[in-house]
């Protein structure tokens, strides 16, 4: 006797289905977890009607849902659990409009955050949010984390680009948020609301982004430090001297080490720390030239890009970071983010903190931003990450929040750090955003058990 909602789902919604390899590879995402349960159906949703159909199903026979983009998320948010409806989002992947004189793309949530770039660079534009996943995540996922990346330091994260949204609500209702134009204060802030709600309030069907003109120019300095504090105090020198990089990245140095073991490259001869910045714009020559001269007060090297080619070298470390720990072993990507000026406190303890388990952990930062990834390595053999790797990771997290950081910069909360956003948030902030999702979903059938 099949199931009521999915003998409905099957009538009802074409792209319906329980193929069961199907449903296992919607089951998962890249934060290495396992999924905690086993979901009834999927829907591979082509429509708006085929999202509002899902959800007034599964509204009538109470089965939550689990929304989802490309799985590219790393703090489990997409993770299916027991008896859920996966609601897969990335077949609606037009670029419904891109206007190049009102600066704003219209998107379906499926679109890949790279595609809007690359069709927003054909007018002189792009769009600034940057995750490093932005070749395989899609800009719905983006919107439900809030996504950052490197271009954050300057230009802001996903929210700032979100300008409106059409949203799915827990009982089937489509409703748009925010406006199509650049200025706009009609309503509350629902369009924020949504953003970085992870799922749990509703399904983005829709947004309207703002574009930003393409700098013509990019330019690039690195400098090398005797130890991570040098260089997280020249990042701070930087801020103070009131410029603005478009992008400001720190490397331990483990993950020098790392990075030359798997590249066969000689950074970390050159110091303990490495930071590399850019400049964007009209005035970058200046700026990056002005970046590379307080770099280079207590650096043991500086460079600066002068072309591409030199750009992208220079850059390479940064880009290479992830994948060379990666060849070493299984990664937990953290997440940290700290007040700039206590980055360097966050950086010293984590190493006390790899020192203390036993665990390797490698760090690298959007040091503009006080963004760190502590990236905990393990033996890929292993079926799971050992409880050392847990505690290194719990660790991490009480440490950002002794620091008067946060547990999350950009990834999310997920079903990985439910326990400790309670504990970030405190028991009366964590009473509104649970009355703030009753009065949107009472059933609780948005992503159950994520976030929050
Ligand atoms: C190698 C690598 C590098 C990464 N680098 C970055 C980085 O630099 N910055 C960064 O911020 N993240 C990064 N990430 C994490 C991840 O790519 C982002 O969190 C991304 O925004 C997730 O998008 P997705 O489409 O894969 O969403 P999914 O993983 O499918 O889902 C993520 C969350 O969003 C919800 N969701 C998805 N689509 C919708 C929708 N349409 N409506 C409502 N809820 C929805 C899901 O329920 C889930 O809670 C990285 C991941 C990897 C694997």
């Amino acid at each position: 006797m099949p199931d009521p909602l999915v003998a409905a789902l099957l009538d009802r919604v074409r792209s319906a289905t329980i193929d069961p390899v199907a449903l296992r590879s919607h089951s998962t995402d890249r934060s290495g977890a396992a999924a905690p349960g086993r979901p009834l159906a999927l829907v591979r949703a082509a429509s708006v009607d085929d999202v509002r159909e899902t959800m007034r199903l599964a509204h009538e026979h109470r089965v939550p849902v689990v929304p989802r983009g490309a799985g590219s998320g790393v703090a489990g948010g997409a993770l299916a659990t027991e008896g859920v409806v996966v609601l897969d989002l990335s077949a609606m992947d037009r670029i419904v409009s891109l206007d190049p004189v009102d600066e704003v793309a219209v998107v379906e949530p499926g679109v890949i955050t790279a595609r809007l770039d690359e069709a927003a660079r054909e007018h002189g534009l792009m769009y600034a949010p940057d995750p490093a996943s932005a070749a395989i995540s899609t800009l719905g996922g983006n919107i439900a984390t809030n996504a950052g990346g490197m271009r954050c330091v300057k230009y802001g994260v996903t929210r700032e680009a979100v300008l409106g949204l059409d949203v799915v609500l827990a009982d089937g209702r489509l409703v748009s948020t925010g406006r199509r134009t650049v200025k706009g204060v009609a309503g509350l802030d629902l369009t924020s609301l949504f953003v970085g709600s992870e799922g749990t309030l509703g399904v983005v069907v829709g947004a309207a982004l703002r574009l930003r003109p393409a700098p013509h120019t990019t330019l690039t300095a690195a400098a090398a430090y005797a130890d991570v504090d040098v260089a997280a105090a020249a990042c701070a020198a930087v801020t103070r001297e009131r410029l603005q990089p478009s992008l400001l990245e720190l490397l331990d140095h483990a993950t020098l080490d790392v990075v030359d073991r798997a590249q066969g490259t000689d950074l970390a001869a050159r110091g303990g720390a490495l930071v590399v910045a850019q400049a964007d714009g009209p005035g970058a020559r200046e700026e990056v030239e002005a970046i590379a001269t307080v770099l280079g007060k207590e650096a043991t090297w500086v460079e600066q890009g002068v072309d591409e080619a030199s750009t992208e070298r220079l850059l390479a470390a940064r880009r290479l970071a992830l994948p060379s720990i990666e060849t070493f072993g299984r990664a937990l990507i953290e997440d940290i983010c700290v007040p700039r000026s206590r980055l360097a406190d966050a950086i010293r303890g984590v190493e006390a903190i790899a020192a203390r388990t036993g665990v390797a952990i490698y760090s690298f930062a959007h040091a503009g931003d006080g963004n760190l990834h502590p990236i905990i390595s393990y033996d890929a053999a292993l079926p799971e990450a050992p409880p050392e790797v847990h505690e290194a990771a719990d660790a991490i997290f009480a440490l950002a929040l002794e620091l008067g950081g946060t547990v999350t910069g950009e990834h999310g909360i997920g079903l990985l750090k439910r326990a400790w956003l309670a504990r970030e948030l405190g028991p009366d902030s964590l009473d509104v955003h649970r009355a703030l999702k009753h009065a949107l979903d009472p059933h609780d059938l948005l992503n159950p058990g994520k976030a929050f």
